[in-house]
Protein backbone atom coordinates (compact mmCIF):
# COMPACT_ATOMS: atom_id res chain seq x y z
CA UNK A 1 0.00 0.00 0.00
CA UNK A 2 1.18 3.33 -0.65
CA UNK A 3 1.86 5.49 2.09
CA UNK A 4 0.98 9.08 -0.09
CA UNK A 5 -0.86 8.35 -3.42
CA UNK A 6 -0.67 10.94 -6.20
CA UNK A 7 -3.78 12.68 -6.97
CA UNK A 8 -3.91 14.85 -10.36
CA UNK A 9 -6.07 17.86 -9.98
CA UNK A 10 -7.69 19.23 -13.24
CA UNK A 11 -7.18 23.33 -14.07
CA UNK A 12 -8.52 25.48 -15.62
CA UNK A 13 -6.59 28.05 -18.64
CA UNK A 14 -6.80 32.16 -18.28
CA UNK A 15 -6.47 32.90 -21.93
CA UNK A 16 -5.97 36.70 -21.63
CA UNK A 17 -2.95 36.21 -18.63
CA UNK A 18 -1.80 32.73 -20.55
CA UNK A 19 -1.99 31.23 -16.78
CA UNK A 20 -3.12 27.95 -15.50
CA UNK A 21 -5.08 28.36 -12.75
CA UNK A 22 -6.53 26.39 -9.76
CA UNK A 23 -8.01 27.38 -6.44
CA UNK A 24 -5.71 26.51 -3.28
CA UNK A 25 -8.18 24.57 -1.60
CA UNK A 26 -8.23 21.76 -3.69
CA UNK A 27 -4.98 21.21 -3.41
CA UNK A 28 -4.77 21.87 0.61
CA UNK A 29 -7.58 20.08 0.73
CA UNK A 30 -5.68 17.02 -0.94
CA UNK A 31 -2.88 17.38 1.13
CA UNK A 32 -4.52 17.68 4.32
CA UNK A 33 -6.07 14.52 3.95
CA UNK A 34 -3.11 12.88 2.90
CA UNK A 35 -1.97 12.75 -0.92
CA UNK A 36 0.72 14.46 -3.14
CA UNK A 37 -1.65 16.82 -5.34
CA UNK A 38 -0.61 16.94 -8.46
CA UNK A 39 -1.81 19.62 -10.68
CA UNK A 40 -2.09 18.64 -14.54
CA UNK A 41 -1.94 20.99 -17.38
CA UNK A 42 -4.55 21.28 -20.46
CA UNK A 43 -2.32 20.48 -23.29
CA UNK A 44 -2.80 22.01 -26.86
CA UNK A 45 -3.55 19.38 -29.51
CA UNK A 46 -0.12 19.40 -30.67
CA UNK A 47 1.31 18.46 -27.37
CA UNK A 48 -1.19 15.68 -26.77
CA UNK A 49 1.94 12.94 -26.31
CA UNK A 50 3.12 15.07 -23.37
CA UNK A 51 -0.35 14.86 -21.41
CA UNK A 52 -0.38 12.67 -18.33
CA UNK A 53 -2.70 9.52 -18.32
CA UNK A 54 -4.26 7.50 -15.75
CA UNK A 55 -1.52 4.98 -15.69
CA UNK A 56 0.93 8.43 -14.11
CA UNK A 57 -1.51 8.78 -11.33
CA UNK A 58 -3.49 7.05 -8.15
CA UNK A 59 -6.30 9.12 -8.35
CA UNK A 60 -8.13 12.54 -10.18
CA UNK A 61 -9.97 15.00 -8.65
CA UNK A 62 -11.97 17.12 -11.75
CA UNK A 63 -12.19 20.41 -10.18
CA UNK A 64 -14.41 23.58 -10.56
CA UNK A 65 -14.44 25.93 -13.22
CA UNK A 66 -15.65 27.03 -16.74
CA UNK A 67 -18.11 25.83 -18.37
CA UNK A 68 -18.58 23.25 -20.78
CA UNK A 69 -19.01 22.99 -24.64
CA UNK A 70 -22.12 21.93 -25.85
CA UNK A 71 -20.88 20.61 -28.52
CA UNK A 72 -19.72 17.68 -26.28
CA UNK A 73 -23.55 16.91 -26.03
CA UNK A 74 -24.75 18.12 -29.01
CA UNK A 75 -26.95 21.23 -28.22
CA UNK A 76 -25.86 25.35 -29.70
CA UNK A 77 -24.77 27.43 -27.39
CA UNK A 78 -27.32 28.89 -25.32
CA UNK A 79 -27.79 32.91 -24.54
CA UNK A 80 -25.95 32.69 -20.73
CA UNK A 81 -23.57 30.16 -21.69
CA UNK A 82 -20.19 30.99 -20.44
CA UNK A 83 -16.33 30.82 -20.71
CA UNK A 84 -15.51 27.36 -22.06
CA UNK A 85 -11.67 25.98 -22.35
CA UNK A 86 -11.35 23.59 -25.45
CA UNK A 87 -8.50 21.98 -24.46
CA UNK A 88 -9.54 21.50 -20.75
CA UNK A 89 -12.86 19.79 -21.69
CA UNK A 90 -10.95 17.33 -23.93
CA UNK A 91 -8.38 16.30 -21.20
CA UNK A 92 -11.18 15.74 -18.70
CA UNK A 93 -13.34 14.02 -21.22
CA UNK A 94 -10.08 11.57 -22.10
CA UNK A 95 -9.33 11.14 -18.23
CA UNK A 96 -13.13 9.90 -17.57
CA UNK A 97 -13.32 7.74 -19.72
CA UNK A 98 -9.71 5.87 -19.33
CA UNK A 99 -10.63 5.92 -15.49
CA UNK A 100 -13.69 4.19 -16.35
CA UNK A 101 -11.82 1.38 -18.11
CA UNK A 102 -9.49 0.73 -15.27
CA UNK A 103 -11.44 1.49 -12.22
CA UNK A 104 -9.03 4.20 -11.34
CA UNK A 105 -10.79 6.47 -8.30
CA UNK A 106 -12.16 10.15 -9.29
CA UNK A 107 -14.11 12.39 -7.51
CA UNK A 108 -15.37 15.42 -8.95
CA UNK A 109 -16.53 18.49 -7.85
CA UNK A 110 -18.74 21.15 -9.93
CA UNK A 111 -17.44 21.32 -12.97
CA UNK A 112 -16.21 17.82 -12.52
CA UNK A 113 -19.35 16.02 -11.47
CA UNK A 114 -20.54 17.73 -14.93
CA UNK A 115 -16.92 16.42 -16.69
CA UNK A 116 -17.81 12.84 -15.83
CA UNK A 117 -21.62 13.18 -16.77
CA UNK A 118 -20.84 14.63 -20.34
CA UNK A 119 -17.71 12.39 -21.11
CA UNK A 120 -20.09 9.11 -19.74
CA UNK A 121 -22.69 10.08 -22.71
CA UNK A 122 -25.12 12.39 -20.64
CA UNK A 123 -25.97 15.80 -21.15
CA UNK A 124 -26.37 18.83 -18.86
CA UNK A 125 -27.93 22.44 -18.53
CA UNK A 126 -26.26 24.87 -20.16
CA UNK A 127 -27.85 27.49 -17.51
CA UNK A 128 -29.93 26.34 -14.87
CA UNK A 129 -31.71 29.67 -14.54
CA UNK A 130 -33.09 30.05 -18.14
CA UNK A 131 -33.87 26.30 -18.14
CA UNK A 132 -35.31 24.95 -15.11
CA UNK A 133 -38.58 26.42 -13.50
CA UNK A 134 -38.50 27.57 -10.18
CA UNK A 135 -34.74 26.46 -9.43
CA UNK A 136 -33.47 27.67 -6.28
CA UNK A 137 -30.02 30.10 -6.47
CA UNK A 138 -27.26 27.96 -6.80
CA UNK A 139 -24.80 30.53 -6.79
CA UNK A 140 -24.42 31.89 -3.61
CA UNK A 141 -23.52 35.42 -2.24
CA UNK A 142 -22.19 34.67 0.87
CA UNK A 143 -19.00 33.25 2.34
CA UNK A 144 -17.64 30.15 0.18
CA UNK A 145 -17.93 27.90 3.25
CA UNK A 146 -21.29 28.96 3.79
CA UNK A 147 -23.59 25.96 3.12
CA UNK A 148 -27.09 27.41 1.55
CA UNK A 149 -29.28 24.93 0.51
CA UNK A 150 -29.96 21.47 1.47
CA UNK A 151 -29.30 17.94 -0.65
CA UNK A 152 -31.21 14.72 0.08
CA UNK A 153 -28.85 11.64 -0.29
CA UNK A 154 -29.86 8.29 -1.35
CA UNK A 155 -29.75 6.12 1.43
CA UNK A 156 -28.51 2.95 -0.76
CA UNK A 157 -25.36 5.09 -2.23
CA UNK A 158 -21.62 5.13 -1.51
CA UNK A 159 -22.03 8.94 -0.99
CA UNK A 160 -24.28 8.07 1.84
CA UNK A 161 -22.04 5.40 3.07
CA UNK A 162 -18.74 7.62 2.72
CA UNK A 163 -20.81 10.78 4.57
CA UNK A 164 -22.71 8.70 6.96
CA UNK A 165 -25.89 11.19 6.20
CA UNK A 166 -28.67 11.07 4.34
CA UNK A 167 -29.22 14.74 4.10
CA UNK A 168 -26.69 17.92 4.35
CA UNK A 169 -26.57 21.28 4.33
CA UNK A 170 -24.03 22.47 1.49
CA UNK A 171 -22.48 25.30 -0.44
CA UNK A 172 -23.61 26.21 -4.37
CA UNK A 173 -21.45 27.76 -6.70
CA UNK A 174 -23.14 26.83 -10.08
CA UNK A 175 -25.26 28.02 -12.65
CA UNK A 176 -24.79 24.67 -15.06
CA UNK A 177 -26.19 21.51 -13.59
CA UNK A 178 -26.22 17.81 -14.72
CA UNK A 179 -29.78 16.85 -17.14
CA UNK A 180 -29.80 13.48 -18.72
CA UNK A 181 -27.42 11.44 -15.94
CA UNK A 182 -25.16 8.88 -18.21
CA UNK A 183 -25.52 5.56 -18.61
CA UNK A 184 -23.91 3.13 -16.26
CA UNK A 185 -24.70 6.38 -13.61
CA UNK A 186 -26.89 6.82 -10.80
CA UNK A 187 -28.08 9.96 -8.95
CA UNK A 188 -27.04 10.01 -5.02
CA UNK A 189 -28.22 13.44 -4.10
CA UNK A 190 -30.36 16.10 -5.37
CA UNK A 191 -32.04 19.79 -3.72
CA UNK A 192 -35.09 20.55 -3.23
CA UNK A 193 -35.52 21.70 -6.78
CA UNK A 194 -34.72 18.77 -8.41
CA UNK A 195 -31.58 19.82 -9.40
CA UNK A 196 -28.75 16.88 -8.97
CA UNK A 197 -25.99 17.37 -6.61
CA UNK A 198 -24.44 14.06 -6.65
CA UNK A 199 -24.15 11.07 -9.18
CA UNK A 200 -21.81 8.14 -9.08
CA UNK A 201 -21.06 5.01 -10.76
CA UNK A 202 -22.68 1.75 -10.95
CA UNK A 203 -19.80 -0.22 -11.19
CA UNK A 204 -18.80 -0.09 -7.31
CA UNK A 205 -15.73 1.82 -7.63
CA UNK A 206 -15.16 4.71 -6.25
CA UNK A 207 -16.09 7.29 -9.01
CA UNK A 208 -18.11 10.01 -7.47
CA UNK A 209 -19.11 13.47 -8.84
CA UNK A 210 -20.73 16.12 -6.46
CA UNK A 211 -22.24 19.78 -7.58
CA UNK A 212 -21.43 21.32 -4.25
CA UNK A 213 -17.47 22.35 -3.10
CA UNK A 214 -16.41 20.44 -0.18
CA UNK A 215 -12.95 22.02 0.02
CA UNK A 216 -14.30 25.31 0.37
CA UNK A 217 -16.00 23.84 3.81
CA UNK A 218 -13.90 20.98 5.30
CA UNK A 219 -12.18 23.59 7.56
CA UNK A 220 -15.07 24.50 9.54
CA UNK A 221 -17.46 21.50 8.76
CA UNK A 222 -15.33 18.41 8.79
CA UNK A 223 -17.92 16.05 7.25
CA UNK A 224 -17.21 17.26 4.07
CA UNK A 225 -13.13 16.18 4.53
CA UNK A 226 -14.52 12.24 4.26
CA UNK A 227 -14.90 12.62 0.37
CA UNK A 228 -11.49 13.14 0.43
CA UNK A 229 -10.74 10.82 2.79
CA UNK A 230 -11.63 8.07 0.99
CA UNK A 231 -10.68 9.38 -2.35
CA UNK A 232 -7.06 9.20 -1.11
CA UNK A 233 -8.15 5.49 0.72
CA UNK A 234 -9.30 3.87 -2.50
CA UNK A 235 -6.26 5.92 -4.18
CA UNK A 236 -3.72 3.64 -2.16
CA UNK A 237 -4.85 0.37 -3.74
MN1 LIG B 1 -26.42 23.69 -5.69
Amino acid sequence: MKNRPIIAVTCSFDEDAGSYKIHQDYVQALANSGAIPYVIPNLPEEDIDSQVTVADVDGLLFSGGTDFDPNWFDEEPRYKLSEIVPDRDSLEIELVKEAMKTGLPFLGICRGIQAVNVAAGGSIYQDIGSQVEDSLRHQQDAPTWHPIHQIEIDSRSLLAEILEATSLQVNSFHHQAINQVADGFKVTATASDGIIEGIEADNGNFQIGVQWHPERMWRKHPIHEKLFSRLIDEAKR
